[in-house]
């Protein structure tokens, strides 16, 4: 089984604490553990946030992050790669994705010893989506999710990403749109295909959001079955105990609708 999906960020670049990780993947049958880092953790991913207003939550919010220099991250992995493990260790990054700073991301990823990119849409236009519900009160929902829709394919377009993750996180706090979204997940689908870019079946809302359902909506679901995306099954854990949980039950799901 694979997590596809594991943040570090909660301790420091150790063997120690990556040790824990590892155990718990070994514990719940994951021979296939990938460590990923958000992006607003380094510093040099500053210019990427710059459409974000300083001044608003987001923006402080952001002002509290973006303090560890990248090459941290980077000299971890050197010495995590030396050593021998019993199950295939990957390390990469999540990277917020904004139309804007294609350039920039990519030259942040290019050339460094990542395994592999996950791109995600966490911001749409300035504003994040997934960090409190009363930031929704206002929201045109359905111009919302055609929004965020559109810069997920610009997202997969781009070419930088292995994996697209959570593809519908934007319902993490119950909002729906009245609208049918069947052709923006159809043209997605071909789009991931094309690109050879990975979904994410993930548990991340299920397990840090209280969402009750795991994984993609199941339209989503079946449209990108029907048109042969790869997935990948990803916990989303932020902490040694959460990794490789639901990943047997998501297995479960993608095999049986
Ligand atoms: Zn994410
Ligand atoms: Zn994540």
């Amino acid at each position: 089984m694979i997590d596809g999906h594991v943040h570090l960020e909660r301790g420091p670049y150790t063997m120690e604490w990556l040790n824990r990780f590892v155990d718990t993947a070994i514990h719940r049958g994951i021979n296939e553990l990938y460590l990923l880092e958000h992006s607003h953790r380094f510093i040099e991913f500053k210019g990427v946030y710059n459409d974000i207003n300083p001044e608003n939550y987001f923006g402080k919010w952001l002002d509290t992050k973006l303090k560890v220099p990248l090459e941290d991250y980077i000299n971890f992995i050197e010495t995590a790669h030396s050593v021998k493990y019993p199950i295939e260790i990957r390390f990469g990054l999540e990277v917020c994705y904004f139309e804007r700073h294609e350039e920039e991301i990519h030259k942040l990823i290019h050339g460094n010893p990542f395994d592999f990119i996950t791109g995600s849409v966490h911001y749409i236009d300035g504003w994040a989506f997934d960090h409190k519900p009363e930031h929704w009160y206002g929201r045109d929902v359905d111009a919302t999710y055609v929004r965020y829709y559109e810069i997920m394919s610009n997202l997969i377009k781009s070419g930088f990403f292995d994996i697209l993750a959570h593809p519908d996180s934007i319902k993490c706090f119950d909002n729906y749109p009245s609208i049918d979204l069947t052709e923006s997940y159809k043209n997605m689908a071909d789009l991931l295909v094309l690109s050879g870019v990975k979904a994410e079946q993930s548990a991340g809302l299920h397990m840090n959001y209280k969402y009750s359902s795991l994984g993609m909506n199941k339209t989503m679901l079946q449209i990108f079955k029907k048109a042969g995306v790869e997935m990948i099954t990803a916990s989303d854990a932020h902490c040694p105990e959460d990794v490789g949980k639901f990943i047997k039950e998501m297995e479960q799901i993608l095999s049986s609708e």
